[in-house]
């Protein structure tokens, strides 16, 4: 079975299969290590997941290489505010989304690559660029890709770029629509801001070289596809197509994969909008990591999706109402032998659940069967109609189900205690659910931290939030005493 995929390259669905017979060798921009992931990145993340895995279901080794952007105008701007070095600045970022992609049960690409650790490869393909005449330095010492150099600009996004001013030049990593310019390469090093010497000169590289550079290093010259949210698209994916192809005269990535934006309201969610949440709000506010997967895979990437809680409330009963079933049919006694209907209905699940995802990763209609199956297997159950090899069966398609969604082994509990243990770490305990606390039951040191936060609301004269920790604590059992040595507590 051959996936077929839209490609933005080429403007329709294609099949897309190894070029070199072997394995399919993709590339992923990965996350700005600046904060932590917002579930509109993950969203992005997590389709790409469902085509890595439906890749493997469908026997396909995949090659799957991920960069780190841990150097932008973002991260030396945060590090320098908080005076520290960039590497201090986004490691505990990188260690948060590899955390977020264990919760949401996202698979590890097989190479991941920091684009501090490439600076060379960075700066040789730069090289490349200049002896071509492609990259010019400009008096301050940066360098900037000439974009007249590169005639087939705009293929990817289709712009339209007649309009364009010759030598008109962007050096910000992220600029508007409109704007196709003459973009950085390689930045002119800033006192104060981190850069490397080179033979080059002194600075730091733009954000687009180090795909163009870490995806050749690792895949080759040309490779089967590229992905990332829609917001890539262009410049940065473009950028990567003209710096690449202006030196390898090869197409780059003879496939695109884009993926449709997470929206809230109808707008996208962003950092920038303020309309967003992080994986770890969500856990917080008391929803599941399986509810949240779920959620966000259920539409298909090339569908806007838009958030709502309503959303996560339904994805909780979807995964509910799948592990009950497992369960059921896991633990239930049944007599030997098979029921003919439910043969017939289990074959058409698994055939109708592995088409539509063939056909472009419609995890919508993919979801729908079997759903269907599970309906009609608890009725033969309640009936008495189900016997031991339509359980096998129904299990088999459980299991090819699970290979792609994953949501049926229950490690929820799990996932939301990292996330409680990181909130009391990270001193954000009043952004915890009071229901969820309640459930999780008290620990110690979760009523050390309320107890800190409490006497520092005092102290700052917020006795609105002081007052309110203290009448939960007691809610839970936890009772306060105020005395000159400080504040004792101790469970009624
Ligand atoms: P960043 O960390 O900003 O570089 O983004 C990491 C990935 O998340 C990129 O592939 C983005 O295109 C993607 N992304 C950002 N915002 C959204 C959103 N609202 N919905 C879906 N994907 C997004
Ligand atoms: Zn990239």
């Amino acid at each position: 079975m051959t996936l077929r995929l839209f490609n933005t390259l080429t403007g329709k669905v294609d099949e897309l299969a190894p070029a070199d017979g072997k394995a399919l060798r993709m590339y992923a921009c990965g996350p700005t290590v600046y904060d932590y992931g917002h579930i509109g990145n993950f969203r992005t993340f997590l389709e790409i997941d469902v085509l890595r895995r439906f890749l493997l279901l469908t026997g396909v080794p995949v090659q799957h290489v991920m960069n780190i952007t841990d150097v932008d105008d973002k991260i030396i701007r945060n590090a320098a505010a908080a005076g520290i070095s960039i590497q201090e600045y986004t490691a505990p970022f990188e260690k948060a989304f590899l955390e977020d992609l264990d919760t949401l049960k996202v698979q590890h690409p097989e190479q991941m690559a920091r684009a501090t650790e490439h600076i060379d490869k960075m700066v040789e393909l730069i090289q490349k660029l200049a002896e071509v005449g492609a990259a010019y330095q400009t008096e301050e010492g940066s360098w900037y890709f000439r974009l007249s150099a590169f005639p087939e600009y705009g293929k990817l996004s289709k712009k339209d770029l007649s309009g364009m001013e010759d030598g008109a030049r962007v050096d910000v990593d992220e600029y508007e629509k409109d704007s196709a310019r003459d973009f950085a390469l390689w930045k002119a090093a800033k006192p104060g801001e981190m850069s490397w010497d080179t033979p080059i000169g002194r600075g730091r590289p733009g954000w687009h070289i180090e795909c163009s550079a870490m995806s050749m290093e690792y895949l080759g010259p040309s490779f089967d596809l590229h992905t990332g949210g829609e917001d890539l698209m262009f410049p940065h994916h473009e950028n990567e197509i003209a710096q690449s192809e202006t030196v390898t005269h090869q197409t780059f990535a003879r496939h695109w994969m884009h993926v449709r934006f997470l929206l809230v309201d109808g707008r996208k969610m962003s950092k920038s909008e303020g309309n967003f949440y992080t994986l770890r709000d969500l856990l917080l506010k008391g929803y599941k990591a399986s509810s949240i997967r779920m959620a966000l895979i259920s539409v298909p990437y090339r569908h806007q999706l838009n958030f709502t809680f309503e959303g996560l409330v339904d994805a909780t009963a979807a995964v509910e109402r799948l592990r009950t079933f497992a369960d059921r049919l896991a633990t239930g006694k049944f007599d030997e032998g098979s029921n003919d209907e439910l043969q017939a209905a289990a074959k058409k699940a698994r055939a109708d659940y592995m088409d539509a995802l063939a056909n472009d990763l419609n995890t919508a209609d993919a979801r729908a069967p079997i759903f269907e199956l599970v309906r009609a297997a608890n009725t033969a159950i309640d009936k008495g109609e189900l016997r031991s090899g339509d359980r096998d069966a129904i299990q088999l398609v459980l299991k090819d189900f699970d290979a792609v969604f994953d949501v049926l082994v229950d490690t929820d509990a799990e996932a939301t205690k990292r996330a409680l243990a990181w909130a009391e770490q990270a001193g954000r305990m009043n952004e915890v659910a009071p229901d969820l606390l309640a459930r999780q039951g008290l620990s110690d040191e979760t009523i050390d931290a309320l107890v800190a936060e409490r006497t520092q609301a005092k102290q700052q004269r917020n006795f609105a939030r002081a007052d309110q920790i203290r009448n939960e604590l007691a809610e839970k059992g936890v009772v306060l005493e105020d005395s000159k040595d400080g504040v004792r507590w101790k469970r009624k």
